[in-house]
């Protein structure tokens, strides 16, 4: 089978080929890959090439393609079942590792993506407290839901698109717009709109304008001005849960949100979001609250397992500090091969997350980040993709280690970037 004869089919039943906008590769060129199969570090596209794989699904297999233990709790558990729509054991034992990891969160609800959570956050925030605005950063990106789409990072930024075609100026409006790392921007808006505001959402380490990371107070400032204002603060960990260590960014950077978001990691590759925060907060969500959210297939029994699975596993390897040396032992080697070859660029890494920007700029908000060159990421993108080495196909977008990657994977990897580089 052909990746490009399969892409034509896909192109004439879904727009653009596609589920998700950025699989398409229209920023950085060239015909999307397929995918047959993965495994460990490794994934194969329709043709059979094998890729060495640091997209990782976007940043969920933090254990890698197929763990056994994720596999082997998924299938045991669809004999018995693939949804029931009551509550089944596995959403207790999986919020008790959440709640047990996260200070923050004393109580959660299970929703089924990213966004969703997102978007059930902002609906407490303002039914807490009786508020309309919302305060987002530039660049930031807290998935598709219409209040969080205005300057939106990932895809948005990616595809150029200006964020709200579709989302009624109305709404819109609601949504006001800082700059990441900007605390004068911040108390401004608190200025006009302080009593206003319901709350402020933030990626404490932002990940979808690329890899950047909070400047020191910056977080502090975000919860000591909402606390002044009543608002509240949402922390979007949707990446950062348990990526940056058990307890996420929160843990890192010591910080003490009122509502937290989950995702990617806590469904180990199966569709899974969660939200929770203090108790008080919490209690305000349906049917305990007033504040309604529902889902035919939240707290689906599959996603619990594989969730609880990939946990544990996490848990029992505690691997953060040896993700991070592979991960700046990848991205020194990357350093100095596009330094050899004079190519201008700054790296942004935080544990196993990094993004490499071709700008000779400090890369510190969404501005910034825009100073890299695009057109020669596309073509970074498309030489490593012929030497096999799949990286996320967009640049405001993070790559992702995981435990299934070796050592020799990371000097593999080098080994082909450095070819790569050398035609660039
Ligand atoms: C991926 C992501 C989301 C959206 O999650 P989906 O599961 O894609 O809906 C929200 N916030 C952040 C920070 C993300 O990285």
């Amino acid at each position: 089978m052909k990746n490009s004869e399969l892409f034509q089919r896909a192109k004439s039943l879904m727009p653009g080929g596609v589920s998700s906008p950025v699989r398409a590769f229209k920023a950085v060129g060239g015909e999307p890959i397929l995918v047959a199969r993965a495994q460990g570090s490794r994934l194969w596209d329709v043709e059979g090439k094998e890729y060495i794989d640091f997209l990782m699904s976007w940043g969920p297999l933090i254990l890698g393609h197929a763990h056994p233990a994720v596999v082997s709790a998924v299938s045991e558990q669809a004999q018995k079942g693939l949804s029931y729509g009551l509550t089944n054991i596995h959403e207790i034992t999986l919020a008790e590792l959440v709640v047990s990891s996260m200070p923050s969160v004393e109580m959660v609800r299970f929703v089924s993506s990213g966004t969703e959570a997102t978007m059930s956050a902002i609906r407490l925030a303002r039914g807490y407290t009786g508020r309309r605005y919302v305060v987002k950063f530039d660049g930031c990106y807290h998935g598709h839901g219409d209040a969080l789409l205005v300057s939106a990072g990932s895809g948005v930024a990616t595809l150029g698109i200006p964020g709200t075609p579709g989302v009624p100026e109305e709404v819109a409006r609601l949504t006001l717009v800082v700059p990441y790392n900007d605390v004068e921007a911040l108390e401004e808006v608190f200025r006009r709109y302080g009593e206003e505001i319901a709350c402020v959402i933030v990626e404490p380490v932002a990940g979808n304008m690329g890899v950047v990371l909070p400047k020191e107070g910056f977080l502090e400032a975000i919860r000591d001005i909402t606390r002044s204002y009543g608002a509240l603060v949402i922390c979007d960990e949707v990446i950062t849960n348990f990526r940056l260590s058990k307890g996420g960014a929160q843990e890192l950077f010591d910080r003490d949100p009122d509502i937290t978001c989950m995702g990617k990691i806590i469904g180990g590759g199966m569709p899974l979001g969660a939200y929770g925060g203090r108790r008080e907060v919490m209690e305000k969500v349906a049917p305990e609250g007033p504040v309604y959210q529902a889902g035919t297939l939240s707290g689906n029994p599959l996603s619990m397992v594989a969730g609880i699975a990939t946990l544990r596993e996490l848990f029992r390897l505690n691997p953060y500090e040896e993700l991070e040396r592979l991960t700046k032992k990848l991205t020194s080697g990357i350093g100095e091969v596009l330094s050899r070859k004079g190519i201008a660029h700054r790296i942004n890494q935080i544990a196993s997350m990094f993004t490499i920007f071709f700008t000779e700029k400090e890369v510190y908000d969404y501005q910034t980040a825009k100073s890299s060159d695009r057109e020669l990421f596309g073509r970074f993108f498309r030489l490593l993709l012929k030497e096999g080495v799949l990286i996320p196909p967009a640049q405001f977008e993070a790559w992702f280690l995981s435990t299934a990657h070796t050592e020799e994977d990371i000097d593999l990897a080098l080994e082909r970037i450095e070819r790569a580089v050398a035609s660039l």
